[in-house]
């Protein structure tokens, strides 16, 4: 039987910390920190990011603005705001809800913002800066699962970490940030070979390919950490991770379940990196 990281009860106890430092931040310097958060178009799923964001920033006591954009909106018009908000002094985190409509440019956008308002540190200096191991923001999803891992006491030194999945906003920062932990670290995509050979030797598996319940028990070793990012929806409608919870949970010794692991601590890290950017403007 593992144990079950409970993401939510981890974010709820990280948030009550920013929000108490944000309290002690607010009389020291009479201002909050302030997010804001550009949508453009009307992607549900990201409507609703969008709106949990702004829930977060209302709890844990930051100043937030929401800009919600029209489809039709033109690269200059985008453009300007991020240029707009970069200059503002009350606002110390720009995110840009990703993916934009097909015809805005992704990268003009990450290149143009503030780095060091880059709270979902997409930038390639914050990316940089990562990879040296010398940084303010981590990339929320994998610094999420980096604290999963610290609260639950699981010691990633010398361990043998496998991270499954490549992207830029997950796979990558994920791997070096547990090689930053002197984690022995293997990276594998869709094109590695022998998959649940390799996965079999992790001692902690981070899995962030986006399949539904694709690593099963037979590719899990016995007592090994194993953290799911994948979210996934089921036919039914039913949010799922990327591993079959049923047969892995009986062979490890600790699981994030799909919802409640790690997606909650996601949001929690954007909070903590709006935190520390507002703290570096008044260094
Ligand atoms: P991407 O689609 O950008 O990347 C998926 C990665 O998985 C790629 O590197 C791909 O390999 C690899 N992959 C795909 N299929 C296989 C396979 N059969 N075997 C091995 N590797 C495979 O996804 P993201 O990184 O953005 O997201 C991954 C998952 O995490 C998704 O389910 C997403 O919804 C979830 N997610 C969850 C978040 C949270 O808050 N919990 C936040 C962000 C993402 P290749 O490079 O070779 O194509």
């Amino acid at each position: 039987m593992a144990k079950i990281i409970d993401g939510k009860a981890i974010s709820a106890q990280i948030r009550e910390e920013i929000k108490k430092e944000t309290e002690q931040f607010a009389a020291e310097h009479g201002f909050r920190p302030g997010l804001a958060v550009i949508i453009v178009g009307e992607d549900p799923a990201s409507q609703v990011y969008v709106r949990n964001k702004r829930r977060a920033c209302d709890e844990v006591g930051f100043y937030s603005e929401a800009y919600e954009l029209p489809a039709s909106t033109t690269q200059d018009e985008l453009n300007s705001l991020v240029d707009k908000l970069n200059a503002d002094k009350a606002i110390h985190g720009i995110l840009c809800q990703l993916p934009l409509p097909r015809h805005l440019d992704e990268n003009q956008v990450i290149l143009r913002i503030d780095p060091k308002k880059d709270v979902d540190a997409f930038h390639p200096y914050n990316v940089g800066k990562i990879m040296i191991g010398d940084y303010s923001f981590l990339p929320c999803t994998p610094a999420g699962v980096m604290a999963l891992l610290e609260r639950s006491g699981i010691d990633v030194c010398g361990k043998e970490c496998v991270v499954v999945g490549r992207s830029n906003i997950v796979g990558k920062p994920q791997a070096m940030l547990l090689l930053h932990k002197s984690g022995t670290v293997t990276v594998c995509h869709s094109k590695t070979r022998d998959l649940a050979e390799v996965c079999r030797r992790a001692d902690i598996l981070v899995a962030a390919i986006g399949k539904a319940d694709f690593f099963t028990g037979d590719m899990i070793k016995e007592g090994a950490v194993v953290i799911d990012v994948g979210m996934n929806r089921r036919a039914d409608g039913k949010l799922t991770g990327d591993v079959d919870f049923a047969t892995v949970e009986p062979k490890a010794s600790y699981i994030t379940p799909v919802p409640g692991g790690v997606g909650p601590m996601t949001i929690t890290m954007l909070m903590q990196n709006t935190l520390t950017a507002a703290k570096d403007s008044v260094k």
